[in-house]
């Protein structure tokens, strides 16, 4: 028998968030959740499969992300359950539809005010993996469901967004918005854009071409070089929005101007799922290559009632947290995350004691310490320190357990201080607070 050295990698377009990384991620999605909270918006945890079905419905069956992303599985067949052998489940591709479905399912509609809620976590999607796309990827996104559609909630929501991008220091970014107009307006549009298109088949890509009768809107999102001058001389929405949907744009641009979020309008931002409606909107960031949208957004006025529920308004937007996390490390604009604070240099059973001690003390106190499972020789202590990045090295050894004091030394400098067990606690908080300020 060969023995079997197979090794295990993480599955083509999923990967590992390791240290220091992924306390990047967690200072991000926790910069999200306190800003979000202060629009008083709440979160919602959703399972990550939901019916196949679900998406088809809600996403649409002709989309992309349906007919060709999804993962989808089965059960198989168990004697003693009543599930279908035949129902199929599919990993969430984005989260919308799962907040929707919640929102139906326990009938939120009876909850007081405009529901405002917000998730975070993993979506999958069969994409060909590359820079800023992957299989497994994450997201953060709010929503707003309710019975009004002010321009208002739009401008709010999005202004929730933009302050998260700023506090997050995501700043090199651009806004874009534009209104897709509603039932009312838009096939006419559409059927005026496919007629144009009709016109120009013969010059256009084979995918364009598809998609003049399959979902024309998707055209203008073409980035084709040799179909952009054609693109440019297509009709526009905004030139066909019926009176609501035009007033509605209006107030939301007059809205962005009032609360100071800047903004440009891109009339062939359309988006790729069926149940958008009016606003629309996208910020893209720097660093990124063609990957580069980190937030896609929209309203969607009739999903509610599409699957099954009462009439609905709703609006919302998820961002990509792998690209915007990728956008700030291309920045080198990264925020200073709390590191090890202490390492507890001891020698000899006879501080053995004291140092478990002291760091159960500091721990705490809120700091980060490492104390050593096995004694070390001082050097390779402090070598040790050093490397894991600690700030300071507590020396604690026989002679500091007798006199009842220690050396804190600083790494960086080699700055050194003796401080009784008591001053040690008030030194390195009030250290902590300075840093911090
Ligand atoms: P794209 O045009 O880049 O494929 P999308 O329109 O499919 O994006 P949405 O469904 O609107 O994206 O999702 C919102 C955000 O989620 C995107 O702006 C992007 O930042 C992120 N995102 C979408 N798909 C992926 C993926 N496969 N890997 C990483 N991030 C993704
Ligand atoms: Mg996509």
């Amino acid at each position: 028998m060969t023995e079997n050295k197979r090794q295990f990698r993480a599955i083509k377009g999923t990967r590992d968030i390791l240290p220091p990384d992924s306390a990047l991620w967690n200072w991000f999605e926790q910069t999200a959740r306190n800003t979000f909270e202060s629009y008083n918006f709440r979160e919602i945890r959703l399972p990550i499969f939901e019916e196949t079905e679900l998406f088809a419905r809600s996403v649409g069956a002709d989309t992309d992300i349906v007919s060709k992303e999804m993962f989808t599985f089965n059960i198989g067949h168990d004697a003693e359950s009543k599930e279908e052998p035949s129902q199929t489940y599919s990993l969430r591709p984005e989260a919308t539809a799962s907040v929707v479905r919640s929102y139906i399912e326990h009938r939120m509609q009876t909850f007081p005010g405009n529901l405002k809620l917000y998730y975070v976590g993993p979506m999958f999607r069969r994409e060909r993996p590359q820079k800023g796309r992957y299989r497994q990827f994450y997201q953060i996104g709010a929503e707003v469901l309710g019975q009004s559609d002010a321009a208002a909630i739009d401008a709010e929501v999005i202004e929730m967004l933009m302050t998260f991008f700023k506090r997050a220091d995501l700043t090199r970014t651009t806004l874009y918005i534009n209104s897709i107009g509603d039932k009312n307006c838009r096939p006419q549009y559409v059927e005026k854009l496919r007629e144009e298109l009709r016109k120009v088949a013969d010059r256009i890509g084979p995918d364009s071409q598809r998609r003049i009768e399959t979902n024309p809107l998707r055209v203008l999102d073409s980035k084709l070089p040799e179909e952009q001058a054609i693109i440019g001389k297509l009709p526009r929405i905004s030139d066909h929005l019926c009176d609501e949907c035009r007033e509605h744009f209006a107030k939301l641009k007059e809205e962005l101007r009032l609360r100071g979020i800047a903004y440009e309008e891109n009339w062939r931002l359309v988006r790729g799922l069926d149940y958008y409606t009016r606003t629309t909107f996208e910020v893209i960031a720097e660093g990124l290559g063609s990957q580069n949208a980190v937030c896609g957004g929209g309203r969607y006025d009739g999903l509610v009632e599409l699957l099954g529920g009462p009439p609905t308004k709703g609006i919302g937007f998820a961002i990509g947290t792998d690209r915007a996390i990728l956008s700030l490390q291309e920045s080198g604009k990264l925020p200073s995350l709390p590191a090890l604070a202490v390492f507890v240099a001891w020698m000899g059973q006879a501080a053995y004691l004291t140092a478990v001690n002291i760091a159960q003390k500091l721990r705490e106190a809120g700091l980060a310490v490492e104390l050593p499972p096995e004694e070390m020789k001082f050097k390779r202590s402090l070598a040790l320190a050093d490397k894991l990045g600690a700030r300071y090295a507590l020396i604690i050894g026989e002679d500091e357990v007798n006199s009842g004091t220690f050396t804190l030394k600083r790494l960086a400098d080699s700055d050194q201080k003796k401080l009784s067990k008591f001053d040690l606690l008030e030194y390195l908080e009030s250290e902590r607070r300075d840093t911090r300020a």
